[in-house]
């Protein structure tokens, strides 16, 4: 990158991010609606002292250094800032794109770069990566701190076990639907892949009762950890790869089951090929599954509820879904025609503190700001926690006591 002086540096991500600086009013109604400002009340916590640093980096006032490094990964990356400008200033995009033009300038911590940049973008590396994972977290105490060590992150304990056979190994090519069903691909995405295989199957049988279900070999992750840590070479080469995969699937829908792929997919993609024609057309096409069968009158007919849940449910609306693409309702329609009660949950569309990976980056800023999620949910009276994306359970699983069940809402149906 070069850097001819003030607002003419020839760095594309630190220009957007600098537009983005500009574009700020400096007002502050942003702090009323961050997550991570509401707990600590620090003017760099929030978009609007996080765009006046960028701005300093672009006029050279500022360095690129670690500790701006570390002050632009305390944002969650949800979109309340954007979602709720009074300017319209695309806040959060330029937060995304001033990480992309640090980690170009300043370079990424090595553990990180040969996680995000090396393995993630070859699904070969990465099964390699998960087993070697799954057989390290059989041997290795929870406490003994080393995967801290190894990886270079602090909360890294915090993840759940691996699976010892990833969905993908086992997954059948296609799964047939009814005669003439129309086709769908199935995105697995990391977590239900390694963590959850159980609910990927499920997805998978759900949707077969109305489509033909592909299951693409060779896809990978959704790329959404590389863009969070501003590496927009590797989710670039994975975009490519799911656009090819896709295509050659032939199919009506890309369909998956957590709204981070969904909304990684369905936005971050085409941006990332710079808004290709092909590329927008797919996005228009990606669900996250509880849009799918809210949308299927056949399917939400035949919904009932597993024999071994009784109870009401709280819902949590992922970020991503909710103000990424607006979906809200439609797991609800779904856990009420499959006639399952929904608890009142004070604050179900605020932050959970998950955010990819910040809860491993932050572990304690994010279990500060999802403190309030778990008081919430206790005093519903529930008995179990829905969320449509896999950061959010993970993060629910981690606060919540072990004998509540964290589930996406379709591992409450009967399939
Ligand atoms: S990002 Fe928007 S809401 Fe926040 S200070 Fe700037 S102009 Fe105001
Ligand atoms: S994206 Fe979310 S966490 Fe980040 S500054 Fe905006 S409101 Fe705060």
């Amino acid at each position: 990158m070069t850097q001819d002086g003030p607002g003419q540096n020839h760095c594309p991500a630190l220009r957007q991010a600098a537009e983005a600086a500009r574009a700020c009013a400096q007002c502050g109604a942003c702090m009323a609606v961050c997550p991570v400002y509401r707990v600590g009340r620090r003017e760099d916590s929030v978009a609007r002292g996080k765009l006046r640093l960028l701005r300093g980096l672009d006029e050279g006032s500022l360095k690129a250094d670690r500790q701006l490094r570390q002050t632009l990964g305390r944002c969650l990356l949800c979109g309340r800032c954007t979602a709720n400008c009074p300017n319209l200033t695309p806040a959060r995009e330029g937060l995304q794109a001033g990480r992309a033009a640090l980690a170009q300038i300043s370079g990424v911590p090595f553990a990180k770069r040969l996680l995000l940049a090396e393995a993630l973008p070859r699904p070969s590396r990465l099964n390699a990566a998960a087993a070697a994972g799954y057989w390290a977290g059989k041997a290795l105490p929870d406490d003994s701190g080393l995967l801290h060590r190894l990886s270079g992150l602090e909360g890294v304990e915090r993840l759940p076990p691996l699976a010892e056979h990833p969905f993908l190994s086992q997954a059948p090519a296609e799964v047939a639907g009814p005669l003439g069903a129309p086709r769908v691909a199935f995105f697995v995405g990391c977590v239900a892949n390694y963590m959850r295989p159980d609910l990927a199957r499920k997805a998978v049988a759900l949707l077969a009762r109305r489509f033909t279900v592909v299951i693409p070999q060779g896809q990978g992750c959704c790329g959404l950890p590389a863009i969070a840590a501003g590496l927009g070479g590797p989710a670039r080469s994975l975009a490519k790869r799911h656009l090819a995969l896709m295509g050659a699937a032939r199919v009506d829908l890309i369909v998956t089951a957590c709204g981070s792929c969904a909304h990684t997919l369905a936005k971050e993609l085409p941006e990332l090929l710079g808004q290709a024609e092909a590329a927008s057309r797919w996005g228009l096409r990606v669900r996250e599954i509880s849009q799918v069968l809210a949308e299927e009158d056949s399917l939400l007919a035949g919904l009932s509820p597993r024999p071994d849940f009784d109870g009401a449910v709280a819902v949590h609306d992922p970020c991503h879904l909710k103000i990424g693409l607006g979906v809200s309702e439609e797991p609800r329609r779904v856990l009420r025609a499959a006639g399952l009660d929904l608890a009142d949950m004070a604050g179900q569309d605020q932050c959970c503190g998950g955010g990819g990976l910040f809860s491993i980056n932050e572990p304690r800023l994010s279990d500060a700001i999802f403190a309030p999620r778990a008081q919430a949910f206790l005093q519903s009276g529930a008995q179990a926690l829905a969320t449509s994306c896999s950061g959010c359970a993970l993060q629910w699983r981690r606060g919540l006591p072990a004998h509540l069940p964290v589930v996406h809402p379709l591992e409450l149906l009967d399939v």
